[in-house]
């Protein structure tokens, strides 16, 4: 079974794939990590963010690892390394959406989520997983919340993790954000034909994990009857 979540950044996507995921045995796959991995190597290479071939190359040439743990939750790998922590650095945000409007960074990092997932049952996160990934995912879900709500999250979340920003600088980074994800020509951000929409402003995670659950288990029962 594939369970795909997407929407703009700040609403609640990754708790609610990794509640669900770890509720329901299946793997949880952060594809929003991957672009931030190949952002930050770029970085550290000192590749030009819109070196389209380079890019490119380098896309196809990483080898990303996510591992799933219990005492420390989700780590990312890069080329073998842990990079947990430096992939969430608000210039990787930035770096990342940049990186994610070119169509062949999308395409090697598309097929390594596919092989990622081929076999598995997936609660898969990001942009693009159930219009271009996982067109055939079993259940689509595409969640919101408002602007202000999202950028405040963010806010607290880069506080939390000491990084030094102001408020109003994450709104105006997640504004830039939202406008090249929904904007660009490739993958752009939408709602899959027939996802179920959740608007997350002002639901607790328990409220959206239990719609999310409930969804599951009548496509679940569906099956069963089919
Ligand atoms: O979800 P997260 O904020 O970690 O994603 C980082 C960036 O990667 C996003 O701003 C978006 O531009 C890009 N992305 C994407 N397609 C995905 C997941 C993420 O374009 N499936």
């Amino acid at each position: 079974m594939i369970v795909t979540i997407d929407g703009p950044s700040g609403t609640g996507k990754s708790t609610a794939a990794q509640n669900l995921a770890r509720h329901l045995g299946f793997l949880y796959l952060d594809t929003g990590a991957m672009y931030r991995a190949v952002a930050l190597k770029a970085m550290r290479e000192g590749i030009c963010l819109e070196d389209k071939k380079g890019l490119t190359r380098l896309a196809k040439r990483t080898r990303i690892g996510l591992k799933g743990t219990r005492a420390r939750g989700v780590r990312v790998f890069l080329d073998g390394s842990d990079v947990t922590r430096a992939i969430r650095a608000p210039r990787v945000s930035q770096a990342a959406s940049l990186v994610a409007t070119l169509r062949g960074v999308r395409r090697a990092l598309v097929a390594k989520q596919r092989a990622i997932a081929a076999g598995a049952s997936v609660v898969a996160e990001g942009r693009d997983t159930g219009t271009v990934v996982f067109r055939k995912a079993d259940l689509k879900v595409f969640l919101t919340a408002s602007l202000a709500e999202r950028s405040r999250r963010r806010f607290e979340e880069l506080k939390r993790a000491g990084h030094r920003v102001t408020l109003a600088e994450v709104v105006r980074q997640t504004r830039a954000r939202d406008r090249r994800d929904r904007r660009r020509a490739a993958s752009p951000l939408k709602p899959a034909p027939g996802a179920l929409r959740i608007d997350n402003t002002r639901l607790k995670s328990s409220q959206v994990f239990d719609k999310l659950s409930d969804y599951v288990k009548q496509v679940q029962k569906k099956a069963l009857l089919r």
